[in-house]
């Protein structure tokens, strides 16, 4: 279905931004990925599934490095199709404990790379009459939890933003939706279940299960492959008219 386009999936070297890559590489997207840590065994992975790949290592909280992402995706594959904005990082404190390094990066990151990206993305997109534009957001762009306000600000914030670029690209070929999945057992959260089996002496598959039972009522992971899907939906000609949805798929988190 997706045979010539070009998917550029920032943060694709782990987690959902992998699984999402490979979704779209299995319907015959060619891949730009990008991300830090082991890079060859990910791209791999998505080679495996007969496309090409890219790679480029830009920081995701760097403008500059950006651009260069940007340019190296234009001039690699021509154009860039689909954009997922999906790196993200969290961390976990009080307000009044809250690092300023590290409040500046979570925006940076999770919300600021996407405006970047897209005001980059969105001219080709428009001159070709299509495009996806598929934020990764979180249940938490649309409910709140204690000690993430940095993580909730940025992920309410890009929803926000991803509704606004579906008005601006409405009468056109370009969408642009959010996904916003619940708890998926990546190393972002397998870091908070060893915290939070440290802090309260507990085992690390209790405390597996107090995680997801404090939010999550189906007491179930989503998978990066399920949210993949999710993904392939919005570029999928039945998703020529979804525009500006912030889509949970989080066993029923926000429906409490
Ligand atoms: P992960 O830690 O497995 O992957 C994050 C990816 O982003 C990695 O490839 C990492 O290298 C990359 N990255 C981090 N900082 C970067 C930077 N400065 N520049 C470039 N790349 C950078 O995490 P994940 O759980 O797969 O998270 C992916 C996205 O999904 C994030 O936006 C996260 O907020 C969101 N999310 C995750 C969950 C969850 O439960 N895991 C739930 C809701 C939303």
């Amino acid at each position: 279905m997706l045979k010539g386009k070009t998917a550029l999936v920032t943060g694709s070297t782990s987690g959902i931004g992998l699984g999402i890559a490979k979704a779209l590489a299995r319907q015959g997207a060619n891949i730009v990925m990008n991300g830090f840590g082991d890079v060859a065994g990910p791209r791999a992975e998505v080679e495996a599934l007969g496309v090409k790949t890219g790679y480029h290592g830009a920081d995701m909280s760097k403008p500059a490095e950006i651009e260069e992402l940007m340019k190296y995706a234009a001039s690699t594959f021509g154009r860039v199709d689909i954009l997922v904005n999906n790196a993200g990082i969290q961390h976990v404190a009080k307000v009044e404990d809250f690092p300023v390094e590290r409040w500046d990066a979570i925006i940076a990151i999770n919300l600021s790379s996407a405006f970047h990206t897209t005001r980059l993305a969105i001219p080709a997109m428009k001159a070709a009459n299509w495009g996806r534009i598929i934020n990764v957001a979180s249940a938490h762009g649309l409910v709140a939890s204690p000690q993430k306000s940095a993580y909730v600000a940025s992920k309410h914030a890009i929803v926000g933003f991803t509704k606004s670029i579906a008005l601006e690209t409405a009468t056109t070929g370009v969408t642009s939706n959010a996904i916003c999945p619940g708890w998926v057992l990546t190393p972002l959260v397998q870091k908070q279940i060893d915290a939070r089996a440290e802090s309260e002496g507990i085992p690390v598959e209790q405390a597996k299960r107090d995680l997801l039972a404090e939010k999550e009522p189906s007491l179930q992971f989503t998978t990066p492959d399920e949210l993949g899907e999710l993904a392939v939906f919005f570029c999928s000609p039945a998703g020529n008219n979804v525009r500006g949805v912030a889509w949970n798929m989080d066993g029923g988190w926000a429906a409490q």
